[in-house]
């Protein structure tokens, strides 16, 4: 028997941690997954599009979607604001497709609230020195950024005995196919006929 509505994903753990590279293989190996693009007030990457990495907002956008109810979870996270449109994801659950959410530990601990039936996993850097040199190494961000994300993400740690699942990113294709184990078992826990 096949399950009526899909489920919630959410893929968590601190910047830097490859949480946006394992998606995008994961999503290359599995294109029936849904990703809920989040709205944010930071300005784009070189290389990011509007309505594809993200829905780039300004700040009172952002407020008014909040007063409105139309976000799931929002966090401030580094100076802006990222949050998960509702619409998107309720429509698309309903339609029976699975859902990944790509977001921060704040964010993530508001889904659980909301939907406690979603399945939590936090993605972990193979060491602190590791994570580190990733955040380093992206070279997108200015020193004081670059400090602010390793101070977050230590704290964000920390939060990792709140999810349901932890997936170490020592290697893409490993925490892929781990991920893909975890989709597949929730799907068989769900099945009753
Ligand atoms: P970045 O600026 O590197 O794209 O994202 C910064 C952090 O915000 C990352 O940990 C990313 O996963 C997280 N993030 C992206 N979208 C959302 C969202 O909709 N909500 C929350 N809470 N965090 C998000």
């Amino acid at each position: 028997m096949k399950d009526e509505k899909g489920i919630l994903f959410i893929l968590s753990g601190p910047s830097g941690v490859g949480k946006g590279t394992v998606r995008k293989a994961l999503f290359d190996q599995d294109p029936a997954l849904a990703y809920s693009i989040s709205v944010t007030t930071r300005h784009p990457r070189e290389g990011e599009e509007d309505g594809v990495d993200y829905f780039f907002k300004t700040k009172e956008e952002v407020k008014k979607m909040i007063e409105h109810n139309e976000l799931i979870e929002y966090a401030e996270y580094v100076g802006n604001y990222y949050g998960t449109p509702k619409t998107y994801v309720e429509e698309t659950l309903a339609q029976g497709r699975d859902v990944f959410l790509e977001i921060e530990v704040q964010g993530a601990l508001q889904v659980k609230e909301n939907f406690p039936e979603g399945v939590f996993i936090f993605l972990f850097p193979p060491s602190l020195e590791e994570l580190k040199n990733r955040i380093i190494n992206r070279g997108t961000e200015d020193q004081s950024i670059v400090r602010n994300r390793l101070y977050e993400a230590k704290k964000e740690i920390e939060m990792m005995d709140a999810y349901d699942y932890v997936v170490v990113n020592d290697d893409i294709n490993s925490a892929v196919r781990r991920i893909e184990s975890i989709v597949e078992s929730e799907h068989c826990k769900r099945e009753r006929i």
